[in-house]
């Protein structure tokens, strides 16, 4: 990346790289990085973009286009859920049973239906969060589980990768991720076409989650540069 480069272009590199019938989506990143930024991707045809807290969600979304689709990909409390429910399209980090009915019961009482990914951990990190695959199949196998969620529309799976310069393990991380998206579609979400999304890759790793069936990316640094925290 050199300072020559400009949003729109990054975007443009991404956008070649990914398969050109549309079957990956791009979620950008935009958490860290002002509405200015945000603003120069949504002008370079970018509408998708991804926060990940609750505040800066607030904060940014009411100075940007409506038509922005924002997607939350941080770490939620059930405490924090009113003012994502409020803006979100989809919330990618539902790490508990807990949260997934914080999130439902917010959205009945908002009026809305927001979709939701439930977050796999797979990596090799204890301190990554995420359910285990045997806890999402328990809970989507359980009798009635959509019935008794009118606020959410259960989309698909989020994961992230082991953080290793070894290609092959995070290779086996996408793998994993992508067999379990696998088996919940040919189980307890057979019939549910719309648990369609498997959300896997980013900036360092998003080549390697395609080539293993990612749908949707979530790429930050590529498109905005480093984050300042
Ligand atoms: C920050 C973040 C990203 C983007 O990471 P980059 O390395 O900047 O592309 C993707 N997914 C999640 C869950 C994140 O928190």
């Amino acid at each position: 990346m050199t300072p020559a480069d400009t949003i729109a272009s990054r975007l443009q590199a991404i956008g070649a790289t990914l398969p050109p019938d549309g079957s990956v989506r791009l979620v950008a990143v935009s958490k860290f990085h002002p509405a200015a930024q945000i603003l120069q991707a949504y002008e370079a045809g970018q509408r998708a973009f991804g926060e990940s807290r609750a505040q800066e969600l607030a904060a940014k979304a009411p100075e940007l286009p409506s038509d922005i689709e924002w997607h939350f990909i941080g770490h939620l409390q059930t405490n924090k859920v009113r003012p994502v429910v409020a803006r979100a399209a989809m919330i990618q980090s539902i790490d508990s049973e807990r949260l997934l009915r914080a999130v439902d019961a917010e959205a009945v009482r908002q009026g809305r239906r927001i979709g939701v990914l439930l977050e796999a951990h797979v990596a090799a990190e204890e301190s990554k969060t995420g359910l285990a695959p045997a806890e999402i199949e328990e809970l989507l196998r359980r009798p009635g589980l959509a019935a008794s969620l009118p606020g959410v529309e259960l989309r698909g799976i989020m994961g992230m990768a082991t953080l290793t310069d070894d290609v092959e393990r995070v290779r086996a991380d996408f793998r994993a991720l992508r067999a379990l998206f696998d088996s919940l579609r040919a189980g307890p979400m057979a019939g549910c076409p719309r648990f369609d999304t498997l959300s896997m890759g980013m900036s360092d790793d998003y080549l390697t989650a395609v080539a293993e069936g990612s749908t949707m990316v979530r790429i930050g640094t590529d498109i905005f540069g480093p984050r300042q925290y």
